[in-house]
């Protein structure tokens, strides 16, 4: 992945990193990680299968559609949302299967954290 720092993209300085085409545009004073490199890499293949342009453009809807939506608009947009998810997970793009993203299209808006396993879930639900 081509690495570029400058300061003039992204615009703003709310967001650290953007992905063009492929190519990674950071801020000078951004530490450059691992994770990082995975989360923006995960992007790359959503651009990749939806052939760049059209990932633009469902990202842009996607994100003024959420605007009007309970929760974080950016946040929630499903490409982010798999990144985010997933961008810890090393082995992440060698398991994952073609169009993963739109899995997140569907989930409950606003919903960030995972729900409690069963056995913690049971006990949470015992009578005393
Ligand atoms: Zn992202």
């Amino acid at each position: 992945m081509l690495i570029i720092r400058t300061k003039y993209l992204p615009p703003s300085r709310n967001y650290s990193a953007i992905n063009l085409f492929g190519v990674f545009f950071v801020h000078p004073d951004v530490q450059v990680n691992k994770r990082l490199i995975n989360h923006e890499s995960i992007h790359t293949a959503q651009m990749r299968e939806l052939l760049y342009l059209p990932f633009y453009i469902i990202y842009l809807v996607e994100w003024l559609i959420r605007l009007f939506l309970k929760g974080n608009a950016y946040f929630n947009i499903s490409f982010e949302r798999e990144a985010y998810k997933n961008e810890s997970n090393y082995d992440y793009l060698e398991q994952r299967k073609h169009y993963s993203w739109t899995k997140y299209l569907r989930m409950k808006n606003g919903a960030k954290r995972p729900k409690p396993r069963k056995r913690f879930r049971r006990k949470l639900n015992k009578k005393y």
